[in-house]
């Protein structure tokens, strides 16, 4: 059996492993990290990139779709597109396949050894790893668990056949005729919206009264409208219960049974962090409630073991994870790092799209803050206008007492632009007449962003 003694083994090459990594290659920390399956993670090739893509293609398929359909006042007339998913899946299998490279060559540079196969522990200091040429030893002084998470399968609608995870259906090379999402939140909205803009004709079951449950009703409105339009059946407050002859069992909020035909079942009801299987759960590891707990350091409940990202709970989102990573490979190799939270933005990618970071207005209630607001709609925003997508807008949230911003949220055509924005105002420490005070390029969407800070401070311009 071959052994590799290292400082810092990462296990997982995901958004949050492969930074971890790098930085702490740079760092000049002796590095291994173990990856089973493809460099970039879930996020790479199965996740945040590919879904983008395929959205991307079914918004452009969309556009020139109604542009040829129905006269448009713009004066640009075409002829009714045509869409080869296969082509599309090809395109975006390039995408991922550059940047799984690009992963590699980023980890080679910071001289990280970079070990294939799937990883199981000895002990908390110790793997193995299958690799193609035999087992491999690797002990290291500091261990960071980065192995993600999988999709949650449900009990009565078992994968495989037409029920599918996401995966599977950013690898779809025919566009299904009918589709029912089973899970209203941002995942299997982001998908469900690109296929009914690729054609398929879709059905939304979600078990809470609302899609997108996580968010205030307010911002959730324009996505519903949206979906409408474009002919989505969404159905609230309804549960799926299984397959029965080739139909999809539904019962809906007034206990009503419905039954749904459909050529394919996506199964988007959450994702669970990957604990199990890899010796993981035999570890002396605090482990309650299904994920692995870690502190403001990302440090475990065991000495020298780290772990981050989606593994280690909600929010699973990848730049959460990479930020993480950072900061755990900088506090490896010596320096004084904390965690903070706060200021983590999340987008969904649903059309049209939604930002927010930090407290929403009945969060920063719920803390006790009695709360300014400022609200913006797109509705009087020139650029909204001239590209045609005037539904949305920007809301600032911030104490009554000293203006500092707590929470920003937006809904709207491109918003996900602002999340940078918005996170720097919460890392900041800003207050309402910081971003006011900041001179916004016009026309642009993010004048929204001054003009909502102006609104909460009682002296906006253009409304
Ligand atoms: P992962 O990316 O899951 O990586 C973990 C890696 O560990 C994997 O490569 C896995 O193969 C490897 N591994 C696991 N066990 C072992 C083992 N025993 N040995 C060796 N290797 C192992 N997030 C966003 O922020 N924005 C988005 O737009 C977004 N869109 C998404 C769309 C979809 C369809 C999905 C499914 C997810 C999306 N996410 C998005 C979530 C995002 O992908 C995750 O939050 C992110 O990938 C988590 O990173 P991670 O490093 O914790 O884990």
């Amino acid at each position: 059996m071959k052994e590799i003694v290292c400082k810092l083994l990462v296990i997982g090459a995901g958004p949050g492993g492969y930074v971890c990594a790098i930085r702490a290659g740079q760092l000049g920390v002796d590095t291994v990290i173990v990856e089973s399956t493809k460099a970039g993670g879930t996020c790479l090739n199965i996740g945040c990139i590919p879904s983008k893509a395929l959205i991307h293609a079914a918004d452009e398929f969309e556009k020139v779709r109604h542009m040829a359909g129905a006269s448009n006042g713009i004066g640009i007339t075409v002829e009714a597109p045509k869409l080869d998913l296969s082509q599309t899946v090809r395109w975006k299998d390039g995408i991922v396949g550059r940047l799984n490279a690009g992963v590699l060559g980023l980890l080679r540079k910071a001289k990280v050894k970079i070990v294939h196969g799937p990883a199981r522990f000895r002990d908390g200091k110790t793997v193995e790893v299958e690799t193609e040429t035999g087992t491999q030893v690797i002990r290291a002084e500091t261990v960071v668990i980065a192995t993600g998470s999988e999709p949650v399968e449900l009990p009565a609608l078992p994968f495989g056949g037409a029920v599918i995870s996401s995966t599977e259906a950013l690898s779809l090379t025919t566009v299904p005729k009918t589709l029912v999402v089973v899970g209203g939140g941002y995942i299997g909205l982001e998908l469900g919206t690109a296929f009914a803009k690729m054609g398929s004709e879709v059905t939304v079951v979600e078990a809470t009264p609302q899609i997108l449950p996580q968010y205030d009703a307010e911002l959730v409105k324009p996505v519903a409208r949206r979906l409408g339009e474009l002919g989505v059946h969404v159905l609230t407050g309804a549960r799926a219960k299984g397959l029965s002859k080739e139909a999809l069992v539904v019962e809906t909020a007034s206990g009503e049974e419905k039954r749904f035909a459909a050529d394919r079942i996506l199964v988007t009801v959450g994702r669970k962090p990957r604990i199990q299987g890899w010796g993981l759960e035999e570890l002396d590891l605090d482990q309650s409630g299904g994920f692995v707990r870690i502190d403001e350091r990302c440090r475990t409940s065991m000495r020298g073991v780290y772990a981050i990202g989606d593994v280690t709970g909600e929010p699973m989102l990848a730049h959460r994870a990479m930020a993480q990573g950072e900061m755990v490979a900088e506090i490896v190799a010596g320096r004084k790092r904390v965690w903070d939270k706060r200021s983590i933005p999340a987008v969904c990618f649903t059309d049209p799209e939604i930002v927010t970071a930090g407290l929403s207005p009945d969060e920063a209630r719920a803390h006790g803050y009695e709360v300014r607001i400022g609200q913006f709609p797109f509705s009087a925003n020139g650029r909204a206008m001239t590209t045609e997508a005037e539904e949305g807008f920007v809301r600032v949230v911030a104490r009554a007492d000293t203006n500092l911003v707590l929470g920003l949220q937006a809904v709207g055509a491109g918003v996900s632009e602002l999340s940078s924005a918005f996170s720097l105002a919460l890392e900041m420490g800003a207050r309402l007449e910081d971003i006011a005070g900041t001179i916004h390029a016009h026309p642009t969407r993010s004048e929204g962003l001054q003009e909502a800070a102006l609104k909460a401070l009682g002296h906006a311009i253009h409304i």
